[in-house]
């Protein structure tokens, strides 16, 4: 849904849209529950505003085990697009500490699912583990250590009676 500078123009619009699951593409992620999204989209002062809120059931894979880890997802966002024209005029002035939040669209608008990606993605934890204490894959063997044990051999000239072997 493409949010147009030319409709806010005119009046604000009020989103309230549910997508199904696996209709929003993440590079690492999967949606595996419907994402809803409820929001406002207005002109201010030149800038298109939206404010609303997002959920959503995310699925990522264990940062350790590669096991999938359900994160889910609710999201308050409150965000201001600048037109890109405008960004050689205004690059040498620096932009406040409180308009961190602004980001920037070219052509008639801004692209709702682009926002909604965006958002998911910041929203989620830097550190993705199936649970606290998971040991991970055995980097020998590849054996899954929650759930297995390591397949790996001491190699038989690690063995501390090898040297005795010899002489
Ligand atoms: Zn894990
Ligand atoms: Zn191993």
């Amino acid at each position: 849904m493409l949010i147009t500078r030319e409709e806010l123009a005119l009046h604000k619009v009020t989103v309230d849209q549910t997508y199904p699951a696996g209709a929003v593409d993440y590079p690492k992620f999967r949606q595996t529950g419907p994402l809803r999204v409820q929001a406002v989209a207005e002109l201010v002062e030149g800038e298109i505003r939206i404010r609303g809120h997002l959920e959503a059931c995310m699925e990522a894979e264990c940062d350790r085990c590669i096991a999938a880890v359900e994160i889910p997802v609710a999201q308050d966002f409150d965000l201001s697009y600048r037109p890109v024209a405008t960004i050689a005029r205004e690059e040498e002035i620096e932009v406040p500490g409180d308009e961190l939040d602004v980001g920037f669209y070219s052509g008639p608008g801004v692209e709702l699912a682009d926002v909604i990606r965006e958002q998911t993605i910041l929203s989620l934890p830097m550190k993705r583990v199936c649970r606290p204490d998971c040991k991970g894959l055995c980097a020998g063997c590849g054996a899954n250590l929650n759930v297995e044990a390591c397949r790996c051999r001491q190699p038989a000239d690690d063995s501390p009676f090898a040297s005795l072997r010899q002489s």
